[in-house]
């Protein structure tokens, strides 16, 4: 797109915590990076304490992850969204939607962005297949062992298999 002759750069970012990324997230990043010049996938690292996986950790398995893509890259941000976005260039938020239960917590936020700094938020439902999905279960059910396979990609499943069950 250019706007009075210069290019401009439609840059979006994905945040969360990412602890450990899911085969839900991979769905809604792939399904945005297409639709958007740039992707940038923020882990808050505010949201980081008490983690299973350290912020540093989380960057490296996302960027393994997602390096097929071109125009997706990894970061990581403290203090609120809208200041990252604000200093990065970043005019959208692309979140998730499980469930309607996760849509009046967004609400909220995606409104109260907007009121902070014009930042807009963009919402894609989840594939169905993943609607049930979320970093807290998959560490939950890894702690104790249980199979995760077909919940994360193959470089988080190898190191959370490293850690084998803990307590
Ligand atoms: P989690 O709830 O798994 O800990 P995060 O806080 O890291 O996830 O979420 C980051 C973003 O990814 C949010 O926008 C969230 O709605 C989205 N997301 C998380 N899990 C899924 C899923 N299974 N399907 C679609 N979006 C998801």
């Amino acid at each position: 797109m250019t706007k009075g002759g210069n290019l401009v750069v439609r840059r979006v970012v994905c945040p969360g915590s990412f602890d450990p990324v899911t085969n839900g997230h991979l769905d809604i990043i792939s399904r945005a990076a297409p639709l958007h010049d740039e992707v940038v996938v923020a882990v808050g690292a505010n949201l980081a304490k008490n983690g299973l996986f350290s912020v540093d950790e989380r960057i490296e398995m996302l960027g393994e992850v997602l390096a097929g893509y071109a125009n997706v890259r990894v970061d990581k941000f403290d203090g609120l969204l809208v200041d990252f976005c604000r200093a990065h260039d970043i005019s959208a938020i692309v979140k998730g939607l499980r469930a309607v239960s996760d849509f009046e917590y967004e609400m909220t936020m995606a409104q109260m962005n907007y009121s902070l700094a014009g930042i807009e938020t963009l919402f894609m439902t989840t594939n169905p297949l993943y609607s049930f999905l979320r970093s807290s279960l998959v560490r939950e059910i890894a702690k104790y062992g249980g199979d995760v396979s077909g919940l994360v990609p193959a470089p988080v499943l190898s190191r959370l298999m490293a850690r084998g069950p803990w307590s």
